[in-house]
């Protein structure tokens, strides 16, 4: 299937009440991006809002006509907001998430590494004290003033964020060597031998309880 290379998504503004405001997010406006959030995240997450315009930007501060892929920081919304907004999702590895904990994401020339990371300014939150509050865990999610939070979002936009040149080390870039597969000797399943005599799965990795009669089966095998 071919790669189809981002597009420059420049996003919209107006002046509102006096305020500059962004009224874009890539190619949706701010009120069908929200509703695209909904369709796919379960609920408008302030997260996913926010990664929204993060997403954009980078997108603005990249150099055009190239392959990209990215790499959010977080498991916590910006994959969503980056599958949302680009080709790359989770699934066809063009997206990987790293689990950092940090609430950032970069956007990158797929063969060159090079490429734009963008975060929140933490010393810009004072002039958003719902974001701040969100952002922080200050609240407990049902005390946390959901309207007002919005409302800030849509004001702050992209105004929150850093955008900074990256380069991706080598060792994450390429496409990943497929590894040796085989079956299972204990579930039967397709898994690849670099990960042991069993699967990870049948190792106890799975998230599911044993029922007694392959917990027994499993036992005799590694008695083996
Ligand atoms: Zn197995």
């Amino acid at each position: 299937m071919p790669r189809p290379a981002l597009s420059a998504c420049g996003n919209q503004s107006e002046t509102v009440g006096g305020r500059i405001g962004i009224v874009s997010i890539g190619p949706y406006s701010v009120d069908e991006f929200v509703e695209r959030v909904v369709d796919f995240h379960g609920y408008a997450a302030p997260g996913v809002i926010i990664g929204g315009y993060m997403v954009a930007l980078a997108q603005r501060n990249l150099t055009q006509g190239v392959l990209y892929d990215a790499v959010s920081e977080t498991r916590a919304c910006l994959p969503d907001a980056i599958q949302l907004l680009t080709p790359c999702t989770v699934g066809n590895g063009w997206l990987k998430v790293l689990n950092l904990g940090r609430y950032a994401l970069s956007l990158y020339d797929k063969r060159s590494g090079e490429g734009v990371r963008v975060h929140l300014d933490g010393k810009r939150l004072d002039a958003w004290p719902a974001i701040k509050v969100w952002f922080l865990c200050l609240n407990k999610k049902q005390d946390q003033d959901s309207a007002l939070l919005q409302e800030q979002i849509r004001e702050a936009g992209e105004g929150l964020c850093v955008v900074a040149p990256i380069r991706i080390a080598a060792r994450f870039l390429g496409k990943q060597h497929k590894e040796k597969v085989d079956f299972c000797p204990m579930c039967g399943e397709a898994y690849p031998t670099c990960d042991g005599r069993i699967c990870k799965g049948c190792q106890g990795q799975a998230p599911y309880e044993p029922l007694p009669s392959t917990l027994g089966a499993i036992n005799n095998y590694l008695k083996m």
